[in-house]
C-alpha cells in the first residue's frame, strides 16, 4: 500500500494536538516514518517540542491497553487510546441487560478512578 503523504499533511493540519501526540507516540508502531515526521513537524509549528512528545509518550506508554497484536485498543466512545477496562452490561436493543461485559475507555470517558 502506498502512503499518501498529502493526506497525512491534511490530517495533521486538521487534527487537534492530543490526537497528533497520540499518533507519534502510542500509535507510532503502525505508522510510516515519513508520516511520523510530518506530524512531528506540525506539532513543532504549534509549539510542542520533542521533549513534550517524549513526556506524552512516557505517560501513556504503560497506561494504554493493548490488543494481542500489540496495537493500542481504542475507547468505546471516542478515538483516544483506552486506558481503563470497566465492567458494564452488554445490552439487547440497547437497553435490556444481557451479559456482564468489559468495555474500554480513555481517561475522559472512564468512570472508574
Ligand atoms: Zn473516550
Amino acid at each position: 500500500m502506498q502512503l499518501d503523504l498529502e493526506k497525512v499533511r491534511m490530517y495533521a493540519k486538521k487534527a487537534d494536538n492530543r490526537a497528533l501526540l497520540d499518533r507519534v507516540t502510542v500509535f507510532q508502531q503502525g505508522m510510516e516514518p515519513a508520516a511520523i515526521e510530518i506530524i512531528k513537524k506540525e506539532l513543532l509549528q504549534r509549539g510542542i517540542s520533542p521533549s513534550d512528545i517524549c513526556q506524552h509518550e512516557s505517560i501513556y506508554k504503560d497506561l494504554v491497553i493493548r490488543g494481542p497484536e500489540g496495537m493500542p485498543r481504542l475507547c468505546k466512545k471516542c478515538s483516544l487510546p483506552a486506558i481503563s477496562l470497566e465492567w458494564g452490561w452488554l445490552k439487547v436493543f440497547g437497553f435490556i441487560p444481557l451479559l456482564p461485559w468489559q468495555y474500554l475507555f480513555c481517561e475522559e470517558h472512564k468512570t472508574r478512578v
